[in-house]
């Protein structure tokens, strides 16, 4: 057996010949063992230059066609994509200081070939032509490519005069600075601030860890008792463990107040005028290409079409969902036996659960031992879909823990695979994700099959057990399979089209959370579940109390991220260069309607919502939601007809798994479930009854 690979040496300053980089090659896996650090830069130099080359050529072609100009684009894009997934893998896996210098240098060069090529106008002009020219005689998958790609170059401000043109690339180029002071801003106010303890009174209830790492870092500091700083782990446990209020407080404080005008760092690293200029900016760009809003230019590329849909939508699941959180909250002061602050409610929310459900993750553990969760998960593929998961030993990967894996179909032929990398460990970022590392593709230039990367971060097995996992856990790995399967059963030719390439962006979680419910039905319970020590299933009695904890406090949880959505998507449909962003008015506003527990005045909690004013999340945290009505909706299809229907399986897999990016995510649904989205579906998953039928 291979020793657990370290981080690859760098083994000389001398760059390798362009023909012996292991990046550059054509094979069907990555060399992962051949990869090195200093490969890095130059494979991607080299492959950047031959592709502007050839976008030139093609740029020049004087009749361009489907196959002379786009399938040639795709393939470009496919081997571009192919080279830097190793890459962007790699940094996140195996991290180390000359992969990640390379990884950095080669950013702003992938950045900037992305940009030219969206802003080509020769391109642009060809796509045109060949789409009014050629139409007809092109397929549906075809002309959808053509659709989504001269979608984009309008979105990239290709078609824009001159003046306006430059000013748009302007304004995205400040929006990226913008962005990333406003995540300095957070990170160095929550840096700056740490809270002192002397009195062990104080830190009742937290756990030893943590208690640990404190006294230690006092020591470091060289001063008594013990430092407690404001990360996000130690704030979730104070706020859910400590069990003094006062301690609660001043974290609360300290983290809802983070780069604003007040709490402890009041002034320092204020986001007020960040923020300002951000909105104002992401609304100067969706002018200039014509949208009334940023929330509309937002839309132009996702399932959901207009803002008022989009409105619409999160106040009918608030209408729903308040009244059940209010109900809720009732009940946790009635538990908590008097008013509680906003700092009180994560502490007493714990001892509530625990009372009630008497069920911890760390209990349920030694149920979940990875193989038999992997087995039970990969039986339930197989039972829907027809597949067949087998493991393909000798596949060099790039850690001695990585599994690979073939999915066949039932006929026996391969239609892709994955890596498994599933424990955690040191220089590997954390989360869980799937990613492509090969796309599937089907052009006159060659074919290749999917290849996904299935990584999470679960505890390691022990020298005499095997890997054990939560429940936690075990829901973590069913919703990246969702996403593996949405990359691996494709059936779909072209890259920019195939698995969750092309999907718009507030679908791509329904394969995800669709199959998320099947860690949560009682059937699947008993066939992933097997005691390490003499193969007992998880006690039913055991099962219905986890079972009963997904819906403990979900009208709680729904208003909050309702809150959100709202505040965000209002913000962003709202903004007016006259009126500005009115952050804190829209908040309140939104607060007013949605929100149960009381937020003091001095919240700031939108000075660091870095998921809308730093991140991918701008007039899109709505998404969460939507995708989870979907995965809801369809799963209530299965339900309909016995979750192991393989006639509904088989729709499925052909309208949504199947389809990638070719076909609108909305008709998709409808060829699926044979009528729009119904967000009641999510309601009565969650035990909250649907407003409408409160009232009939
Ligand atoms: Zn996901």
């Amino acid at each position: 057996m291979r020793a657990a690979a370290a981080v690859p040496p760098v083994r000389s300053a001398t760059m390798a010949a362009p023909m012996d980089n292991p990046l550059l090659g054509q094979d069907p896996l990555p060399r992962f063992v051949q990869i090195r650090p200093e490969h890095v830069e130059p494979a991607m130099r080299e492959l950047l230059t031959r592709s502007r080359v050839r976008l030139g050529e093609l740029a020049a072609l004087p009749a361009p066609t489907f196959a002379t100009l786009i399938e040639p684009l795709e393939e470009l894009q496919h081997g571009i994509t192919r080279t830097w997934s190793p890459v962007s893998h790699l940094n996140a896996v195996l991290n180390s200081a000359a992969l990640r210098a390379g990884y950095n240098a080669c950013l702003p060069l992938l950045s900037a070939y992305q940009t030219d090529l969206a802003q080509s106008e020769p391109l642009f002009r060809a796509f045109r032509t060949i789409a009014e020219r050629d139409a007809a005689g092109l397929a549906p998958v075809q002309r959808r490519v053509i659709e989504h790609a001269v979608r984009d170059f309008r979105l990239a401000g290709v078609a824009l005069p001159a003046a306006d043109k430059a000013r748009f690339k302007t304004v995205m180029q400040e929006l990226t600075q913008l962005q990333a002071k406003f995540e300095e801003n957070v990170l160095d106010a929550a840096n700056a601030w740490s809270w002192h303890v002397t009195d062990p009174d104080e830190l009742r209830g937290l756990n030893e860890m943590l208690i640990e790492q404190a006294r230690r870092r006092a020591h470091e500091r060289d001063v008594r008792g013990w430092i407690l700083t404001l990360d996000q782990p130690t704030y979730v446990a104070v706020l859910t463990d400590a069990e003094s209020a006062g301690l609660r407080r001043a974290f609360y404080e300290a983290w809802a107040t983070r780069a604003s005008d007040r709490g402890p760092g009041a002034g320092r690293w204020d986001n007020s005028q960040v923020m300002e200029q951000i909105l104002h900016r992401r609304h100067e760009a969706a002018r200039l290409l014509d949208f009334p809003s940023y929330a509309e230019y937002a839309l132009a590329t996702r399932m959901a079409h207009t803002v008022p849909e989009v409105l619409e939508f999160l106040h009918e699941l608030a209408r729903s969902a308040r009244p059940a959180a209010l109900a809720e909250f009732a009940e946790l002061e009635h538990f908590a036996g008097h008013a509680l602050a906003a700092w009180d409610v994560g502490f007493h929310s714990e001892r509530l659960q625990r009372a009630r459900f008497a069920v911890s993750q760390e209990e349920l553990r030694p149920y979940f031992p990875l193989p038999r969760v992997l087995g039970g998960l990969f039986a339930v593929a197989e039972r829907l879909f027809g597949v067949h998961i087998r493991e393909r030993q000798g596949v060099a990967a790039w850690h001695a823990d990585v599994r690979f894996f073939d999915i066949e179909s039932a006929v026996g032929h391969r239609v892709g695979s994955f890596y498994l990398d599933a424990y955690a460990r040191p220089n590997k970022r954390s989360g869980a994700w799937m990613d492509e590392c090969v796309g599937r593709k089907r052009l006159a230039s060659g074919t290749a099959l999917p290849v996904a990367y299935l990584v999470c971060n679960f505890l390691p097995p022990g020298a005499d057990r095997p890997a054990l996992l939560t429940h936690d856990d075990v829901v973590t790995l069913f919703h990246e399979f969702g996403h593996g399967l949405h990359h691996l059963l494709t059936r779909i030719d072209y890259p920019s089209l195939a698995g969750i390439n092309g999907v718009a962006w507030d679908a791509v979680e329904l394969p995800s959370q669709f199959l998320e419910n099947y860690a949560w039905h009682p059937q699947v319970l008993q066939q992933i579940s097997g005691h390490f020590d003499g193969g007992s299933p998880l006690p039913l009695e055991m099962q219905s109390r986890l079972i009963a904890t997904r819906s403990f406090q979900a009208g709680l949880a729904m208003v909050r991220q309702l809150e959100f959505a709202l505040f965000d998507f209002r913000m962003h449909s709202e903004y007016s260069p006259e009126h500005g962003g009115r952050v804190l008015e829209i908040l309140a506003e939104v607060r007013r309607e949605v929100a149960v527990v009381p937020v003091p005045e001095w919240n700031r909690f939108p000075h660091s919502f870095g998921h809308i004013f730093a991140g991918g999340y701008a007039a899109g945290y709505y998404s969460y939601k939507w995708a989870e009505v979907l995965a809801a909706d369809a799963f209530a299809a299965f339900e309909e007809s016995g979750v192991f229907d393989r006639a509904t399986a088989q729709r499925f897999l052909d309208a949504i798994l199947a389809r990638g990016g070719s076909r609108d995510a909305l008709d998709a649904f409808v060829e699926f479930r044979g009528r729009k989205p119904d967000p009641r579906a999510l309601l009565r998953q969650h035990g909250i009854s649907p407003a409408d039928e409160l009232t009939a």
